[in-house]
């Protein structure tokens, strides 16, 4: 009888701890409409990238909210904060995101939605960020933990926060294979940043350096480049529009 009742105890103990855990990989689980509020939208999808990007507030760009004033720079009339930006009131409308960059999931969440982005675009592809940059080592230690969570994509980060990514690498934190950094070169018709091998500029009276983007020939749209990803190329310079 003794017998018995303990085999019934331990089935009944088994049950319990399957459910427990079934329970707590359900909790872990994330779906689409948990991770937009974990981040504060889906991904970004503009016209012109092949693929998927994540946006932040233009009004957030440490160094960008400096150069939108100085003529001649790449920021200055930034896109990200006239046109259908401003029509739409989306640089205020975007600032709680970079808020969201603090929350502990927030990399799970990106590495959901990117993981699980379905073919309208590239998914082999991700830009960061079609407006706004980043914030601080934390914030580039969070991207770099999203890109060793899609390993099967290629991501690309230009970037205008050198110090930022200077100070990631002094403290001996590796970039991964699968992100190219591109420094951009803050003002127009100027030679590219010294200080990293992968970088960016914009053209306008001069002839570009490296190689040009030829979007502006194809209707402002990639279509198969993806030059901007492969870190064999040293410098892109986009004709200034
Ligand atoms: S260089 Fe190629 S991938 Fe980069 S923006 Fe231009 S068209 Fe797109």
């Amino acid at each position: 009888m003794l017998t018995q009742i303990n085999i019934y105890n331990k089935f009944i103990s088994a049950l319990r701890e399957r459910n427990n855990s079934k329970q707590t990989k359900e909790r872990e689980k994330l779906n689409k409409i948990q991770a937009k509020e974990i981040l504060g939208s889906y991904l970004s999808c503009t016209s012109k990238m092949p693929c998927y990007s994540y946006n932040l507030s233009a009004l957030d760009c440490i160094k960008g909210s400096k150069l939108v004033n100085v003529k001649g720079s790449v920021c200055y009339g930034c896109y990200a904060l006239n046109g259908n930006y401003k029509r739409y009131n989306l640089p205020l409308k975007l600032q709680h995101k970079t808020k969201n960059i603090s929350n502990n999931d927030w990399c799970k969440a990106l590495a959901y939605l990117i993981n699980n982005q379905g073919n309208k675009k590239d998914k082999n592809f991700f830009r960061w960020h079609d407006s706004g940059d980043l914030q601080s080592v934390e914030h580039l230690k969070k991207i770099i933990e999203v890109c060793k969570m899609t390993p099967n994509v290629k991501h690309w980060l230009p970037t205008r926060e050198y110090g930022i990514v200077n100070k990631y690498i002094k403290q001996g934190d590796k970039i991964p294979k699968n992100l190219v950094i591109r420094f951009s070169a803050h003002m127009i018709d100027t030679k590219p940043p010294k200080t990293f091998f992968n970088t960016s500029t914009v053209h306008k009276d001069k002839s570009f350096i490296g190689v040009e983007c030829v979007s502006y020939k194809n209707k402002n749209e990639c279509g198969s480049c993806r030059m901007c990803w492969d870190g064999s190329i040293k410098n892109i310079s986009y004709k200034y529009h």
